[in-house]
C-alpha cells in the first residue's frame, strides 16, 4: 500500500465509525504487491473540508458514496449551476430513478424544462456529445466518483468551463442503481477498493453488459432509449477489471477494424482517440494501455488475445449500430484514489477531443450509418496460420509454485516491474457471413421479437391486410438447447438450410427493411446463425417442438398402404431397414418415417418464422 493511500484511509477509517482498522476487508491482505504510484492527477482532488469537496474526497479517497448521497450531492451542484440540469431515463425493477446529468454551457438561463426541451436545445447547438455512464457492473464504480469531480470543476469552480464551451456531456453516474445498494466491503473480492461498493449483476442478477440486444432489463431498455434519444456521438463504458496483473493503470478500447461493423469509426478510434488520450493520461501520471486478457494464465507473456465483442456486449453494441463506443477497463488490482482520477483525465480528455476532432468522428460515423455491407459478417475469427504479430507489453513479475489449497500450481505476482515483447492474438476476418436481405419478415405473433427491435430504434413497416410473397425462409436442423441457463435462458443453436417458400403474412406482420443505418442490427439480430440473435437467445424455442401426433392404429395401415402403392417408398424403406439398426429396433421411428411422408405432417416443424425478402 503506498502512502497517499495509507494516509488517506486512515483519514477514511476516522471519518467513517462503521468500518474499523480490524475490520479491513480481508481480500486487501491478499492482493498482490501495490505498485507505487504518485501520479500528478493526485492534484485534481479537492481538500477534504472544500465546501464542494465530492463524497470520495471528503473520505479520503478511499470510498464510494451511497445512491442517495451521490444523488443529494448531484442535487445540491446542480441547483448551484446554470449548465446543469438532472434528468430522469426511468426507475429500476426497485423504483430508483436512474439519473443522467445535461451538462452544456448551452443550458444557462433555461430554467427547469423538460427533457424535450433539452433535448431540443442540445441537438440545435450542433455541438458534438459525449455519453459516459459508471455502475453497469455496480461494483466497478470509479466512474461515478470521476465524473462528479470533472462536473463540479466545470462549473461551480470555474476551472474548467471552455470544456462544455465546445462539447455536451451526458452523464449517468449509476446505471445498475438496485445492485449499487447491494452495498458492502465483501463485493468485488479481486479489487483494491472503494472500502464499499455494489454488486455486479441486478436486483434479478442479470448482467447488464450482456443485455444490449435481448433488452431483457428495464435498466438496459432505459439506456437504450436514452441512445436513442440523446444521440451522442461517442460513448463510454467504464468498468474495472478482474484477471492479471500488469503495470497498465487504465485501459480501453473497441472493435477494430477489419474485424468491426463500424470500420471508419473504429479507424478513428485507433487513429485519434487512443493516441489522443493515451498521452493525457500519461501527461497526469497514469499508465494506459490497451484492453487486456491474457491467454495464460499462468505466464503473461505467452500473449494477449484480442477479440470483436459480440453486440450483448457495449462495444460490440455500439460497433454493430455505428455509435463509437469505448469500453474503459481500470485495472481492479491498483488503488481506488489512482482509478477514479485516472477516469477523470480520460472524461476531460475524451470532451477535450470531440471538441478538436468530433465533426471527424461524425463524418466517420455517418459513413458507417451509410454502409451496406453484402454479405454481413455475422462474428469474427483470428486469420489461420498467418504468425501473430507482438507488441511491447507492461508487465509484473509472475511464478508458478505447487498449491497444497488446489494441488495444481498457482500464479504469484511478484510486484516487480517487467517489459516484454508479446504476441497478439486478434480477430482479423469474417467467420460466418449472410447475405444481405432486402428486409425480415416477423409474424405478429412474435410480439416479444417486435418489441425489442422497436425499442432499439430499428424501423420498419406493420402490414394491415394479409400479404402473400416469395421469401426465403431457413429449416433448423441439428439444434441443440445449453444445459445451464445463461442470462435467464437456455441458448440454442442450428444450422440454419434456406428454402424458398410462398408464404403468407397475417395482418400485423412487420417488415424490417435492411436499407437503414441500423439495418446491420438487424442482421445480427434476425439471422439465427448470429450468436445475438433472438434464436440464439432461446426466443423461438417453440418452433423446435413437434405438437402434432398420430396413433398407431391409424399409421399401421396407411403405411401398409403406402408400401403397396409406392415402389420406390418401399426400396426405400428396405435399405433404412437393412442400414440402419437403431431405426430397425425403434417401432416409433419407423412410424415416424412414415408419418412424415404424409400430407397431415406438421410441415412448419423447425421452421423459422422470421422471413428473409430476397430477389
Ligand atoms: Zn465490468
Amino acid at each position: 500500500m503506498h502512502r497517499t493511500t495509507l494516509l488517506a484511509l486512515l483519514a477514511a477509517l476516522c471519518a467513517a465509525p462503521a468500518l474499523a482498522a480490524a475490520e479491513l476487508p480481508p481480500h486487501f491482505d491478499a492482493l498482490p504487491p501495490e505498485l507505487p504510484w504518485e501520479g500528478k492527477s493526485l492534484e485534481l482532488a479537492l481538500p477534504a473540508d472544500h465546501e464542494w469537496a465530492t463524497p470520495f474526497e471528503v473520505g479520503g479517497l478511499v470510498d464510494s458514496p451511497s445512491y442517495d448521497e451521490t444523488v443529494a450531492w448531484l442535487r445540491r451542484l446542480v441547483d448551484a449551476s446554470d449548465a446543469l440540469h438532472m434528468v430522469s431515463l426511468g426507475t429500476s425493477p426497485e423504483g430508483r430513478e436512474i439519473w443522467m446529468v445535461v451538462a452544456s454551457a448551452d443550458l444557462a438561463g433555461q430554467g427547469a424544462p423538460t427533457p424535450e426541451a433539452l433535448r431540443a436545445r442540445l441537438q440545435s447547438s450542433a455541438k458534438p456529445t459525449l455519453l459516459a455512464h459508471s455502475g453497469i457492473h455496480s461494483g466497478e464504480i470509479d466512474g461515478k466518483d470521476a465524473g462528479m469531480m470533472l462536473l463540479r470543476d466545470m462549473t461551480v469552480l470555474g476551472k474548467k468551463p471552455e470544456l462544455l464551451e465546445t462539447a455536451d456531456f451526458l452523464f449517468i453516474p449509476i446505471l445498475s442503481v438496485d445492485a449499487h445498494e447491494r452495498r458492502t466491503p465483501y463485493g468485488r473480492i479481486n479489487q483494491r477498493g472503494p472500502l464499499h461498493s455494489g454488486w455486479r449483476t441486478t436486483s434479478r442478477n442479470l448482467n447488464l453488459n450482456r443485455d444490449y440486444t435481448k433488452l431483457d432489463t428495464l435498466e438496459m431498455r432505459h439506456l437504450i432509449g436514452a441512445l436513442e434519444a440523446w444521440a451522442p456521438d461517442l460513448y463510454l463504458d467504464l468498468h474495472v477489471t478482474d484477471g492479471a496483473d500488469y503495470q497498465y493503470d487504465i485501459t480501453f478500447g473497441w472493435n477494430r477494424p477489419p474485424a468491426a461493423w463500424s470500420p471508419a469509426v473504429g479507424g478513428w478510434l485507433d487513429r485519434v482517440y487512443r493516441p489522443a488520450v493515451s498521452a493525457a493520461l500519461r501527461e497526469m501520471g497514469h499508465v494506459p494501455g490497451n484492453l487486456v486478457f491474457t491467454v495464460n494464465e499462468h505466464d503473461w507473456t505467452r500473449g494477449v488475445a484480442r477479440f470483436t465483442a459480440e453486440p450483448r456486449y457495449s462495444t460490440g453494441y455500439g460497433d454493430a449500430r455505428h455509435l463509437a463506443t469505448v469500453l474503459v477497463e481500470n485495472h481492479s488490482l491498483k488503488p481506488y484514489d489512482q482509478r477514479v482520477l485516472g477516469t477523470y483525465v480520460l472524461l476531460e480528455e475524451s470532451l477535450r477531443l470531440l471538441a478538436r476532432e468530433g465533426a471527424a468522428l461524425r463524418e466517420a460515423t455517418a459513413a458507417d450509418r451509410a454502409r451496406r455491407p453484402d454479405p454481413v459478417p455475422l462474428d469474427w475469427r483470428m486469420a489461420e496460420g498467418a504468425a501473430p504479430p507482438t507488441e511491447e507489453f507492461l508487465g509484473v513479475g509472475q511464478r508458478v509454485e505447487l498449491s497444497p489449497v488446489s494441488g495444481a500450481l498457482r500464479p504469484v505476482w511478484t510486484g516487480e516491474l517487467q517489459t516484454a515483447e508479446v504476441p497478439i492474438y486478434e480477430t482479423s476476418e469474417p467467420a460466418t457471413t449472410v447475405a444481405r436481405p432486402a428486409a425480415y419478415w416477423i409474424p405478429p405473433a412474435y410480439r416479444d421479437v417486435i418489441e425489442r427491435l422497436e425499442l432499439q430504434g430499428i424501423e420498419m413497416e406493420r402490414i394491415g391486410e394479409p400479404r402473400e410473397l416469395e421469401v426465403e425462409m431457413y429449416r433448423l436442423t441439428e439444434a441443440e438447447l445449453g444445459d445451464q441457463p445463461f442470462e435467464g435462458h437456455v441458448r440454442a443453436t442450428a444450422t440454419p438450410v434456406p428454402e424458398r417458400r410462398r408464404e403468407t403474412f397475417p395482418p400485423g406482420s412487420v417488415r424490417v427493411p435492411t436499407d437503414q443505418p441500423l439495418g446491420d442490427l438487424a442482421v445480427l439480430l434476425l439471422e439465427p446463425a448470429a450468436p445475438d440473435s433472438f434464436f440464439q437467445w432461446g426466443f423461438f424455442h417453440e418452433v423446435l417442438s413437434r405438437t402434432e401426433y398420430v396413433e398407431a392404429y391409424v399409421m399401421e395401415p396407411m403405411a401398409e398402404r403406402m408400401l403397396e402403392e409406392d415402389p420406390a417408398l418401399r426400396q426405400a424403406f428396405l435399405e433404412k431397414l437393412q442400414s440402419d439398426r437403431d431405426f430397425r429396433s425403434d417401432p416409433r421411428a419407423r412410424l415416424q418415417w412414415f408419418y412424415e411422408k404424409t400430407p397431415y405432417y406438421d410441415e412448419r416443424h423447425n421452421l423459422y418464422p422470421v422471413a428473409r425478402e430476397v430477389e
